[in-house]
């Protein structure tokens, strides 16, 4: 008999699984009796999680993705393995759309991967179909892709992705796989509701990666923040034990100008920086970014538009000079220190001042969205909680890891003194105090 990762390395030229997770998920979805829930971080390879086990089977397998152009890039990629996929869309000329239904109409389909976007769903031309397949039994699995999409709660909500729970609905029988990159609980609570998964099993890359050591320091109680933030990265630079290239780090700040003064206060007290922005021409955006990545410049300090896709192993630090708009925004942008494994160093500068310039700014472009539309929306409210996250992991006596599993849903990990609560709770009491007393005044 062909082993898994032979048919791994035939059909897809991968000698072996990117991680236990996806060997686990790929025989979870294989075995099929159960629905299957995965959240692994963008890069992880969720793709294959359906695509081996559709190659495997008899049926069709039916992948729900919200983006034409995402599935456009699938598609083609699956097509270049040979293996029979295609995508019904609203973009799709009618002739083919017609060959297709037609493979689907006949007795042994060839096809094995069908895509199509969540508004096909419902199209009457599409229904018969579906309800052809399934009643043959020629439907292996239903996957939906960025599964984050049907919950109110998540930052993509597409309604339309509301109408595949009664697609769920309409093939019974056949197991639903969910995968996406983003669940803080509530959006993951969304998914199983929406979706009607029933006691789906779970596979989630655990949240808590123990090499990052956070912290909270008020920055109001500082006589000198700048010296205070200089004094933090010659540290957190000079404890780099790795050999590769020249170590660096992140300084996130909200708005240009705080990006522009503190890469100057930095360059003063002697270590390189620069400020990364949108008010820089593009050209020198990439300029400073090929700067930082070559370990020229030490520090970038940055508005929140630098590093999507940024994949830096040795990134000792990320400090927050203004606090993130989100719990989960806060743990993606952290999240960029320590690629390499090794021990790291995640800080905010938290201010009441900044909460409070935050919490009038997101309500302000609640309101204006409101006013375009006309109406409130549960989404509006996502924020605001989102916000209040942030807010509590800073004011709160307790363990920051704990915070941010929680509110991902994952169990409280063992911190071991990887924040400064865990480390020393007297001196965080201590600084709640001083700020409580400083408010007062
Ligand atoms: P995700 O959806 O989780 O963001 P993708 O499914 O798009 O990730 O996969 C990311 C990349 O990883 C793709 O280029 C894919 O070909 C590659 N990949 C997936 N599985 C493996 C594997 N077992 N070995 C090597 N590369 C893999
Ligand atoms: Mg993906
Ligand atoms: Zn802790």
């Amino acid at each position: 008999m062909t082993s898994l990762k032979q048919h791994l390395k035939s059909h897809f030229g991968f000698e072996k699984f990117r991680s236990k997770l996806q060997e686990d998920v790929v025989k979870a979805v294989i075995r099929g009796d159960r629905d299957v829930f995965v959240c692994m971080p963008t890069g992880a390879g969720k793709s294959l999680c359906y695509q081996l086990p559709a190659v495997l089977a008899q049926g069709i397998t039916l992948v729900i993705s919200p983006l034409i152009a995402l599935i456009q890039d699938q598609v083609d990629r699956l097509k270049s393995l040979n293996i029979p996929a295609c995508s019904i869309n609203s973009k799709l000329p009618a002739g083919e759309r017609r060959l297709i239904l037609a493979d689907l109409g006949s007795r042994s389909p060839k096809l094995k991967l069908l895509y199509i976007t969540p508004e096909m769903v419902a199209s009457p031309s599409f229904q018969p179909c579906l309800t052809d397949l399934c009643i043959r039994g020629l439907l292996s699995y239903l996957a939906v892709d960025e599964a984050h999409c049907v919950s109110q709660w998540g930052h993509d909500f597409r309604p339309d992705y509301l109408k595949l729970g009664e697609l769920r609905a309409h093939c019974p029988g056949v197991p639903c796989l969910a995968l996406t990159a983003t669940a803080p609980k509530n959006v993951q609570e969304d998914i199983v509701k929406s979706l009607r998964l029933q006691s789906p099993l779970s596979f989630s890359t655990p949240v808590f990666r123990s090499n990052l050591h956070y912290d909270v320091i008020f920055r109001e109680l500082l006589p000198n923040p700048y010296a205070h933030l200089h004094a933090f990265i010659k540290k957190t630079l000079a404890l780099d034990s790795s050999s590769n290239g020249q170590a660096c780090g992140i300084v996130y700040c909200r708005t240009r100008e705080g990006c522009e003064t503190v890469a100057y206060q930095l360059t003063k007290l002697g270590v390189l920086s620069k400020a990364y922005h949108a008010g820089l021409k593009a050209g020198e955006r990439t300029e400073v970014q090929n700067e930082w990545m070559a370990g020229k410049v030490l520090v970038i300090v940055a508005t929140i538009s630098f590093g999507m896709g940024v994949d830096k192993a040795n990134v000792r630090f990320v400090a927050h000079w203004n606090l993130a708009k989100s719990l989960a925004s806060y743990y993606q942008e952290s999240g960029r220190a320590g690629r390499d494994g090794l021990p790291s160093s995640c800080r905010t500068y938290y201010s009441q001042r900044d909460k409070e310039q935050l919490n009038f700014l997101i309500r302000q472009e609640i309101g204006r969205k409101q006013e375009k539309r006309g109406k409130a929306k549960e989404t509006d409210k996502a924020a605001i909680t989102d916000f209040e996250a942030m807010v509590k992991f800073c004011e709160q006596e307790g363990c920051r890891h704990a915070t941010i599993s929680n509110f991902f849903g994952d169990k409280t990990p063992n911190c071991a003194g990887a924040c400064d609560f865990c480390q020393n709770p007297k001196i965080v009491r201590a600084q709640l105090a001083r700020a409580a007393a400083l408010s007062t005044k």
